[in-house]
């Protein structure tokens, strides 16, 4: 194992340099460990990188300079060209996670036939090619009214996921879809959770604490998270083990996030997983011993796993921009919320806000799960995100 601390550590190439990848640097800045990144000219990570390089992630050169610059290779997002990565990698450069791992997840037809084949619960589904047999589709999954399209690629926030009824014209509805189709059973009234896992080098394995994730239903985006979720004991053991068991089969050291539909019956389906930082792990910065950054820096180095135990409850809001604001933006009321005592505010250095944006996000601790609830709902009502009439 390398020792922490002395020169000459092996410096670390990412694809992509948005918000995961800025504060993926800024644990890794701790340490001072080099990250270099690869993204377009005004992404959030520009400044923090030792070296950014300005191109496109489906770019083979792009990803081979990064590469010529770096001991070991990871990515921040799943939308990037896997071929040139597993080319490095058959030349024996380190890729962490595989990209075999990101390929099968790349498309969610074989995602879901992996969760199948491994008899892993996931929602029933048939994967179809074209739109004309979505009704034999739904005549084998039973379906009488609601039920899930998703587009096997491409995907990502919701987009591409659309919940429909059999008693409307669906088929209008996802008459543009192109390519293969999943065709899902919906699961109904789900709380939705998501655990993210870990796997080092030597393939010891360990995880984060559930988390429950309300979405905002108009964006589909996650509207707040909350740490651990709230759900029974034995569903939060039930979704941590199963989270690990899908992290063995994967076979590749890795973070991890898998997210979950629990039933009201307490059945648990996995969704999906992200082989990377994630949306649900935000919180983890100040509401666990050891984030989720910090231990995919510890996987990279070859580092011991961290304690992923919660120091206090945590919620997680993400700062989204609005319908009526498009431009310069401020966050209004600010300094009313520096003032609150365990309040964090992340923002990523997006200087223009677009509706539905992912401008930044803010991390609440609390002593209970109750009181944390009263105070993420009081934060939410201080801070607006309003039109700056300033250049920044
Ligand atoms: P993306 O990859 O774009 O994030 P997801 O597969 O996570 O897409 O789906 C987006 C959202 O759609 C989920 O978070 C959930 O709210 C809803 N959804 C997707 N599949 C189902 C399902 N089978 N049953 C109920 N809701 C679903």
């Amino acid at each position: 194992m390398t020792e922490v601390l002395y020169n000459n550590q092996p410096t670390i190439g990412i694809v992509g340099g948005g918000q995961l990848g800025c504060m993926f640097i800024q644990e890794a800045a701790r340490y001072d460990i080099i990250i270099n990144t690869l993204d377009a000219a005004d992404a959030p990570a520009k400044n923090a990188a030792r070296n950014h390089i300005i191109g496109s992630l489906q770019s083979t050169e792009a990803i081979y300079k990064l590469a010529e610059i770096s001991d070991v290779l990871t990515f921040e997002i799943e939308n990037i060209n896997v071929a040139a990565l597993m080319e490095l990698e058959k030349a024996g450069k380190k890729i962490i996670p595989s990209p075999q791992v990101l390929q099968l997840i790349q498309d969610k037809s074989i995602q879901k036939n992996f969760y199948q084949k491994h008899q892993l619960p996931t929602a029933n589904f048939v994967i179809v090619d074209d739109i004309q047999d979505i009704d034999s589709a739904l005549d084998q999954l039973h379906v009488s009214d609601k039920f899930v399209i998703k587009t096997a690629t491409g995907g990502y926030d919701g987009k591409g996921v659309f919940v429909l009824s059999r008693k409307s014209d669906y088929i209008s509805a996802v008459s543009m879809l192109k390519g293969k189709l999943v065709i899902e059973e919906f699961i109904d009234n789900a709380i939705e959770i998501a655990v993210i896992t870990a796997c080092d080098q030597q393939g010891n394995i360990k995880c984060f604490p559930a988390v429950e994730m309300v979405f905002d239903p108009k964006l589909n985006l996650v509207d707040t998270l909350i740490c651990p979720a709230r759900v029974h004991e034995s569903v939060l053991k039930n979704a941590e083990q199963l989270a690990v068991e899908l992290t063995q089969h994967f076979n590749s050291p890795g973070l991890f996030a898998v997210e979950m539909f629990v039933s009201p019956d307490g059945n648990i389906y996995i969704n999906e997983t992200a082989p990377r930082p994630h949306n649900s792990g935000h919180h983890t910065i100040e509401g666990c011993y050891t984030s989720q950054y910090e231990q995919l820096l510890r996987v990279l180095m070859g580092w011991p796993l961290g304690s992923t135990e919660v120091i206090k409850p945590s919620s997680m809001i993400n700062i989204i921009g609005p319908d009526n604001v498009i431009g310069n933006y401020y966050l209004k009321n600010h300094t009313q919320l520096l003032e609150a005592e365990g309040v964090y505010i992340h923002l990523y250095g997006k200087h223009e806000t677009r509706p539905g944006r992912k401008l930044g996000h803010i991390t609440i601790l609390a002593d209970t799960i109750d009181e944390l609830i009263i105070k993420t709902e009081k934060v939410k009502r201080i801070y607006t995100v309003a039109a700056a009439f300033y250049e920044k």
